[in-house]
């Protein structure tokens, strides 16, 4: 029932593509998707993939092959979704302190746009009046005095129009008969608990007497996903009934048919990345071993920035009793991955495998101590094929221009 990959697969790609290596699996995505179907109402609910979880055009290809929708935070992302042939009518551009000629753009190109500021709203009233639908982004949290009583738990947040200012936004949409079609929230990310987007729910039943032209409400993204063994992710079927009962009243409550959006990003890939890396020393020091990796931050940022944690097993011997290891990169920087973690015992040469890493793993890569980025391979109906190369030393020069 759940889609993986086996070390024997994650191995064969390591022997056939080198490492540090990316390797994706598309049937995990796809098994994602379709577990989002199973729990949301089919005619009430569309979802748009975060893209900037994994933009690899091979992935966003997969994306929109099994029908799902894509979320975009820069006109660039917009400008792939397109090149990879999605109709803009199924790209949605949540965008956040851009400049307002990228929110032009992006209606030129007829995608969906979410504005999440009050000074971009008038810009978009000024130019386009009541021609084209928009979104507005609203940050909830701050209805300090208000008939709101929530507390999102996602306070003093850049995003989004702040609740309580929500008569000059209403002055805004009157001056220039702005065409507000959509309401969206996105609380944050790993959100585990349904109660929060249903907080969500309680702001939109707020707000929409407010806004008569609003068919659609945003939820944005945040699907927690099991990154620890043992962990649970939200509750899907939960979440599903929840937020279907709450459409089903607001569309009766103020007699419209209102759609849910929703913006997942890393549970529709994160379960589907796996970053391979060889162990190039193993060093003691007091009771500590440190298993020193060919890669580092710049591979997988995500321990060090967020303090994330990640599943690391041993491919080249799972079956091992384990040993506790520090497990470190090559960086000339503190990149520790783990420390004091039961990985099965590790000889010099080893191939580890990080879980989890098909959410902001490659996608936030970069060429930090001149190392090269790695490749990125995807498994597809047991096949596997090279979607990214690896870096090579020319590339390291090609952007720097010769004097
Ligand atoms: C990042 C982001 C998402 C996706 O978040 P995940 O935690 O990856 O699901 C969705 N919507 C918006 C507006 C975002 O910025």
């Amino acid at each position: 029932m759940n889609a993986s990959l086996s070390y024997a697969e994650l191995n064969a790609a390591a022997q056939q593509f080198g490492t540090p290596l990316y390797v994706y699996h598309a049937e995990k995505i796809e098994q994602q998707y379709q577990n989002l179907l199973t729990h949301f109402s089919a005619t009430q609910t569309r979802f748009f993939y975060a893209c900037k979880a994994l933009t690899n055009i091979h992935i966003l290809k997969v994306i929109k092959n099994i029908g799902c929708n894509i979320d975009c935070s820069s006109i660039n992302e917009v400008k792939l979704a397109l090149h990879v042939g999605f109709s803009p009518n199924n790209i949605l551009y949540t965008s956040n302190s851009v400049g307002f000629d990228e929110i032009v753009t992006a209606i030129e190109l007829g995608v969906n746009v979410n504005i999440d500021s009050l000074s971009n709203l008038e810009k978009f009233g000024q130019k386009f009046g009541a021609s084209k639908a928009v979104g507005v982004r609203i940050r909830p949290d701050v209805m300090a005095g208000g008939n709101l009583k929530i507390s999102t738990g996602h306070d003093k947040s850049k995003f989004g129009i702040p609740v309580a200012q929500l008569e000059a936004l209403k002055l805004i949409q009157e001056k220039y008969q702005i065409n507000i079609r959509t309401l969206h929230i996105h609380t944050g990310s790993e959100i585990k608990d349904v109660a929060v987007f249903m907080k969500s729910a309680e702001v939109f039943d707020v707000l929409l007497p407010h806004f008569p032209t609003v068919e659609v409400l945003d939820f944005g993204g945040g699907f927690k996903v099991p990154y620890e063994p043992g962990e649970q992710g939200t509750d899907m079927a939960s979440l599903g009934k929840e937020v279907n009962k709450a459409m089903e009243q607001l569309s009766e409550k103020y007699g419209r048919s209102l759609t849910a959006w929703f913006e997942p990003g890393k549970y529709m890939v994160s379960e589907a990345g796996f970053f391979i890396a060889k162990v190039n020393v193993l060093k003691t020091s007091g009771d500590r071993i440190f298993a020193g990796l060919n890669t580092g931050l710049n591979h997988l940022i995500r321990p060090m920035f967020y303090d994330a944690y990640h599943h690391i097993d041993n491919l080249t011997s799972p079956e091992k009793p384990t040993k506790q290891y520090a497990v470190v990169g090559n960086i000339c920087e503190t990149d520790t991955f783990a420390w004091d973690r039961a990985i099965p015992a590790i000889e010099e040469g080893d191939l580890l495998v990080f879980y989890n890493a098909g959410a902001y793993g490659y996608e936030m890569a970069s060429n930090y101590n001149a190392r090269f980025k790695p490749a990125q391979v995807l498994y597809q109906n047991g096949e596997v094929k090279l979607i990214s190369r690896a870096d090579q030393f020319e590339d390291l020069l090609t952007l720097q221009v010769p004097l």
